[in-house]
């Protein structure tokens, strides 16, 4: 089969004084997530996404969080590891699609220095990386500026 679609998902708790980082970009903001590594949900819900695709289980599987490898691990370098994996495989990415729940702050301005990171830990160009970026309506424990929570999908085809 030369085309195959991965979905991927992400929460993490926000707390105080830790740094805001989603799709590689740290976010001046004074809550960030909770997290063994750098707990960017962006990252995170697209490695997921990828592994999905090629059928090569999830991120736990290949960075276990019991691991000091990964104490605050940047995940943009996990995310390069990924794709080489896949590029091993013969895996190639064609487009994904991300969407971040997240109620504050406004994520306008960053969106397209993520698609940037993203786009050069995975080897593409920034047209090839969708950010979206939703609000919680002020419920729940997004709305209510408790967690952020992303969801990818992605496309690969063979290389
Ligand atoms: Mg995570």
């Amino acid at each position: 089969m030369a085309l195959r679609i991965g979905l991927g998902t992400d929460l993490h708790r926000l707390e105080e004084g830790i740094p805001l980082v989603l799709g590689g970009v740290t976010i001046p903001w004074h809550k960030g997530p909770a997290g063994h590594s750098d707990g960017d949900a962006v990252v995170h819900a697209l490695i997921d996404a990828l592994l999905g695709a090629a059928a090569l289980r999830d991120i736990g599987f290949h960075f276990p969080d019991h691991d000091p490898a990964y104490q605050g691990a940047s995940s943009i370098s996990l995310l390069r590891e990924v794709h080489f994996l896949l590029k091993s495989h013969g895996w190639q990415l064609v487009n994904a699609d991300v969407v971040i729940h997240l109620q504050a702050p406004k994520l306008m301005p960053f969106i397209s220095d993520m698609q940037q990171k993203l786009a050069e830990a995975l080897e593409t160009t920034p047209e090839c990386i969708s950010i979206k970026a939703k609000t919680g309506e002020k419920i729940g424990p997004v709305g209510e500026e408790r967690a952020v929570e992303v969801c990818a999908v992605c496309l690969l085809e063979r290389s």
